[in-house]
């Protein structure tokens, strides 16, 4: 039996083990996807969820209904690159799993690491736990009145600031940035992206760099201070050390290296997919962490990982950009459409039926978890070079660095 072992069950790790387990024998690969909630955390709706919006809690159970998929609930706590074993604090105690090949999916988290204060003072909401909380503190925010400042002008604290903004007519809602909120987007789209936000009366400040950040202030870098009741921080994503911590080449942002078939460059035995990758464009330019571009990693390494352990040749992980959709609120969004490389292209779409498109865009992605193909797939046997591989792996002692 060769074991599969996919850690971490979000945009990209989800569509890849099921797509994997559609492509290879049961009674020769078993696929196990190993993750820290039983239910999938829909990231780009949190900030829904944080201002009190029904959203859907799908367990994994449904993706994953009518496939030979082991499911593992708790967190991975180390890799052993050479005894590939993975460790894992479950709620029945540490476990361990071995593993001939490894998917590591781990995704990111809002990076609390680059002011001090944010750990103590300020919100993120990158899990359900933060988002319920927020929640009742808003609620009550909301009967007395008061001031939330979202720290960071990239997509995330645009979204949250929009959504506090429209939902609660008694908080003020301040947005605090380093740099213009969506200066990356073509002028048409920072234009109605400007003209929205004064409409929703999110108050802006740009052009400023937070120094630190206490119980109820900002402080700047000019020594002002901005008052606040709540805080979030938006400020962007950090991957987790555990990828770096283990061993496998990293990049300066803990993003693991990979070769065009998004394999580890150290490990060969180990795909990286996800905010987790430094994957590469065919423009040469490491991918921004997001789901519209790690989500493709997914069911691409599933069908590289399958060629491979079949003895064919994989085809190179290929993508190229189309759009970024951003919520303004439920009544407005921007979708701004893009060139292969990111670059913004002139066409945009907003208003209602961009927040339209973007709610097809994300519940088409649950479409894709449970349906990921390939439609007609057949399973072919594992290579006689692969079988030969795995069985040495299993049977040797641990190899020691
Ligand atoms: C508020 C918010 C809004 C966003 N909006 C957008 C958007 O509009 N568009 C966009 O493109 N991107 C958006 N993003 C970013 C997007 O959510 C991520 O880029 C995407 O989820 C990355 O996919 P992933 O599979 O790499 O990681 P994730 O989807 O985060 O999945 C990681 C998985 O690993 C599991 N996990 C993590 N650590 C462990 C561990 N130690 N042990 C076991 N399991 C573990 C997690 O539970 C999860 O299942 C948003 C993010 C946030 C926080």
């Amino acid at each position: 039996m060769h074991e599969v072992v996919v850690v971490g069950a979000g945009y990209a790790g989800l569509p890849a083990a099921k797509r994997l387990a559609r492509q290879v024998r049961k009674d020769e690969v078993r696929v196990t996807l190993v993750t820290a909630f039983p239910d999938f955390v829909e990231r780009p709706r949190l900030h829904q969820m944080a201002t009190g919006q029904e959203i859907v809690r799908v367990p994994l159970t449904r993706f994953l209904r009518g496939s030979a998929i082991d499911v593992v609930i708790g967190s991975v706590t180390g890799i052993d690159l050479d005894r590939r074993e993975l460790t894992i604090v479950a709620e029945d105690g540490v476990t361990s799993r071995r593993y001939d090949t490894l998917v590591y999916a781990l995704g990111s988290n809002i990076d609390t690491t680059t002011v001090p204060g944010i750990g103590e003072h300020a919100r993120n909401l990158t899990g359900f736990a933060a988002a319920e909380t927020a929640v009742t503190d808003l609620a009550a925010l909301q009967e007395s009145g008061g001031r939330v400042v979202v720290c960071g002008g990239g997509l995330t604290g645009i979204e949250i600031a929009s959504e506090i903004a429209e939902h609660y007519s008694n908080i003020e809602t301040l947005l605090v940035s380093h740099s213009q909120p969506g200066h990356w987007l073509s002028p048409k789209a920072r234009n109605y992206l400007d003209r929205t936000l004064s409409r929703l009366e999110v108050d802006v400040i740009a052009g400023v760099r937070i120094r630190e950040i206490t119980a109820n202030q900002l402080v700047l870098a000019n020594d002002a201070a901005i008052d606040f009741d709540m805080c979030f921080w938006a400020g962007g994503f950090r991957v987790p050390t555990l990828a770096r911590e283990a061993g496998l080449a990293v990049n300066s942002h803990d993003r693991a290296l990979v070769d065009t078939t998004l394999r580890s460059i150290s490990h060969p035995d180990v795909y990286v997919i996800g905010d987790a990758a430094a994957a590469a464009g065919s423009w040469g330019d490491e991918l921004a962490m997001g789901c519209r571009s790690g989500g493709f990693t997914g069911p691409q390494v599933a069908d590289i990982i399958a060629a491979r352990l079949t003895g064919r040749d994989p085809n190179p992980f290929r993508f190229r950009y189309f759009h970024e959709c951003i919520s303004l609120g439920r009544k407005h969004g921007l979708v701004q459409f893009l060139n292969a490389d990111e670059s913004p292209k002139n066409r945009i779409l907003t208003g209602h039926k961009a927040i339209t498109y973007k709610n097809a865009t994300l519940n088409g992605a649950k479409t894709l978890f449970k349906h990921p193909g390939p439609m007609f797939s057949r399973r072919r046997h594992l290579s006689e070079r692969t079988i030969a591989d795995t069985g040495q792996r299993q049977n040797a002692p641990a190899r020691r660095s």
